[in-house]
């Protein structure tokens, strides 16, 4: 049955997420239906920004990071007035189902809306990981790829200069970033949002690492961790004497999200931006496209928005084990 329907890119900007709005408009248009692409994420909704795509439109960005759609943050959004507008220019324009690609915020907007009746799909991307109901969203391998790229280049110029870095990471309340890098990395030390910091244990491991004659060491900070990256070089400065390391830090902040997508991220949102389509084609609607034991997996709203995402502690404990 031929349908109508719309694809927008909402809140933080992650790489792949061009690949997901390839994905949508590609499966939409093969299955005969309209696909409008909106502009500027919920404020294009409201503001009645909408373009019917082609094949030829969503060509060549599959390697691009950011969005071609454009994103926003959009507090009208969040009232029921703002939501009646936007529905209402879905109406106007026949549009039966919509695609929200985004994070957190942004699938919590969509299930307000899917609330007020409107059939909505959304699909898993946020650097941040920090989304349940799938585990792994579009665009976190790539930051965790430009997240390590610079601690590589921190712990050669660290090793030069007997230094200890800090090195802090995104990922607000979620520290799969800070704990993959770490992992990943070779960190000393990692402090997460899910775990309580004892500053003087970490000092007492860089005091040892330089006592047992090692020239860097590497503490990966979560943005919202406890003790971050300005907290911890707080402390460290009044215990410098006893460290042996002089101590810098770093913090990446969008540098994570502005890259190109990686192949992992590219593959991810092909399959997940065809999951929401095949979602709609089954009328299958308010649920997160997500993926479950690396499978495409369609979770309902109810059972994901507002909740928080596990911390892996085996990875963890792995990342304990190898400091
Ligand atoms: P992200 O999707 O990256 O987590 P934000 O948290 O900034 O980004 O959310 C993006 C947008 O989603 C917000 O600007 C707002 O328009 C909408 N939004 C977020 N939370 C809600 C909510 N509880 N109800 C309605 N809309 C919301």
């Amino acid at each position: 049955m031929k349908k109508s329907i719309a694809v927008l890119t909402s809140g933080g900007d992650a790489p792949g997420m061009n690949a997901a709005i390839r994905a949508v408009v590609r499966t939409g248009l093969k299955n005969g239906w309209d696909v409008y692409g909106v502009r500027n994420g919920y404020r294009g909704l409201i503001n009645g920004q909408f373009d019917r795509m082609s094949s030829r439109d969503v060509g060549g960005i599959l390697q691009r990071g950011g969005t071609i759609l454009g994103s926003a943050r959009c507090p009208e959004f969040t009232t029921v007035e703002g939501r009646t507008v936007a529905i209402r220019n879905l109406n106007r324009l026949g549009i039966e189902a919509l695609v929200v690609i985004g994070g957190n915020g942004s699938q919590a907007g969509a299930h307000e809306l899917y609330k007020m009746g409107f059939p909505v799909v959304g699909v898993a991307s946020t650097i941040d990981n920090d989304l349940a109901g799938t585990e792994i969203t579009i665009g976190v391998d790539t930051a965790l790829n430009i997240a390590l790229e610079a601690i590589d280049r921190l712990k050669v110029t660290a090793s030069s200069h007997q230094r200890a870095f800090i090195i802090e990471v995104m990922g607000r309340k979620c520290g799969y970033l800070a704990l993959t890098a770490g992992l990943a990395g070779g960190a000393e030390a990692i402090t997460l949002p899910e775990h309580e910091t004892d500053p003087e244990e970490i000092a007492e491991a860089l005091s040892l690492a330089y006592a047992h004659g090692k020239n860097h060491a590497l503490i990966v900070a979560a943005e919202g961790a406890d003790y971050n990256a300005a907290k911890l070089t707080e402390f460290f400065k009044e215990h410098r004497d006893r460290l042996g390391f002089s101590v810098r830090s770093t913090i990446l902040g969008h540098v994570q999200r502005g890259g190109e997508p990686g192949a992992a991220d590219r593959i991810l949102a092909s399959k997940l931006g065809c999951g929401a389509v095949q979602a709609i084609a089954r009328e299958e609607y308010g649920v997160l496209i997500g993926l479950i034991n690396n499978k495409v997996t369609a979770t309902p709203y109810d059972d994901m928005v507002g909740k928080v995402k596990e911390l892996d502690e085996e990875l963890f404990e792995l990342a304990r084990l190898l400091d």
